[in-house]
């Protein structure tokens, strides 16, 4: 047997006659850029979230920076970002000339850890940037009252927690506002780059509509100094043909989730997922922890079964911010979890023959 990582046919397999139908209803149109489509979708996306507005980005890395930007966020501010997550979310910091000031996790969740964030805080920071690491919220009701008493905007990172909750709040609704991705791995995925930035905050949507688009609100006329980051109309097509399947699709993941607690729980080293009673995660990756990881990522290869590391290099470690100065041994638990954390296979199409056999060969390499 084998067990991809990721497989994105079965969901064109499910959803082929409505996926094939959004293609040729935007080709027929004749309208391909910030039409209707992407209209609908906002709509329909806002609505499923629980907020007034969804302003369509052409991808989550760029939902964020865009919040930043119209925030006015830049040099000499400081934005707290968790130390363990993906890069992506320091980039929107870094790209709109703030300093992001890394947070360790709490290290059951792998989420912000709340309790650490206020020695953070210094006149300069402006921005607290959680985020919902791996499908499961980070404590946004905690992080909120840190925020309100310092005088700091939220900015959830929802890439990765499409219908999550916290304390029965949905990711997205928590924050003052969230960025969203859809790359084509996440819950809900487009099928090239996406994004979108969720919000109640209507002038900020507004400001949002005119930063995407060169800062532009009557053509021609520009008020701000904006980018070019616009979801397409087919894309957003392709969004409101699978966004009637998020749920059932989550739905789908927490069973396997459930497979996977049960054949390997109290097997060798493994710390398997903790999940808050406040949580309800939407497994958008099932990441368990042990000491002897690349063995196991190994011994799992040689039976078919993919796996990937999510992330082998803590942020603050990479090259690219060489120039920040940042040193081994700075986030100790960051560094240790990029040595520890693997993420084994769980998605809508995985079936529970496939978990059953990843999870026979988990308990193997452990001679269980
Ligand atoms: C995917 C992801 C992003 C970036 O989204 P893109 O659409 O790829 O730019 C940001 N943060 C997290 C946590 C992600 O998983």
């Amino acid at each position: 047997m084998k067990v991809p990582i990721l497989d994105l046919k079965p969901a064109y397999d499910e959803l082929r006659s409505e996926l094939d139908a959004a293609y040729h209803r935007v080709l027929e149109s004749g309208w391909v850029l910030l039409g209707r489509e992407l209209e609908a979708f906002e709509a329909e996306y806002a609505a499923s979230v629980g907020v007034k507005h969804c302003v369509g980005v052409a991808n989550g890395l760029e939902a964020m920076q865009l919040v930043l930007l119209a925030l006015g966020i830049g040099p000499g501010d400081e934005v707290i970002v968790p130390s363990h997550g993906y890069i992506a979310t320091w980039l929107a910091v870094t790209h709109v000339g703030a300093k992001p000031v890394p947070c360790e996790p709490d290290p059951h969740t792998y989420n912000l850890d709340p309790a650490r964030i206020t020695a953070l805080v210094t006149p300069r920071t402006r921005a607290i940037l959680p985020i919902h690491l791996y499908g499961q919220t980070a404590d946004v009701d905690a992080i909120n009252a840190i925020a309100a008493r310092a005088g700091l905007f939220v900015l959830e990172d929802a890439a990765q927690s499409h219908g999550a909750l916290c304390r029965g709040r949905q990711a997205g609704a928590i924050g003052g506002a969230a960025g969203v991705s859809f790359y084509p791995s996440k819950n809900l995925g487009a099928l090239a780059d996406a994004g979108a930035v969720t919000t109640d905050d209507s002038a900020l949507a507004d400001k949002l509509r005119h930063l995407r688009n060169y800062g532009s609100k009557v053509r021609y006329h520009h008020d701000y100094l904006g980018l070019n980051s616009r979801l397409g109309e087919l894309q957003a097509a392709f969004l409101r043909a699978k966004l009637p399947r998020l749920a059932e699709w989550n739905v789908r993941r927490g069973v396997l989730a459930c497979q996977y607690f049960a054949a390997l729980s109290g097997v060798g080293d493994l710390t398997l997922p903790h999940v808050p009673d406040w949580a309800k995660p939407v497994w958008h990756l099932l990441v368990v922890r042990t000491a002897q990881r690349d063995a196991l990522q190994s011994h799992l290869a040689a039976h078919g079964v993919g796996t990937q590391i999510h992330y082998p290099i803590p942020p603050h470690l990479s090259r690219a911010y060489t120039r920040e100065g940042w040193q081994r041994g700075d986030f100790p638990l960051a560094e240790k979890f990029a040595h520890e954390v693997l993420s084994l296979p769980i998605g809508p199409h995985t079936t529970a023959e496939q978990v059953d056999y990843v999870c026979t060969h988990v308990r193997r390499f452990y001679g269980r």
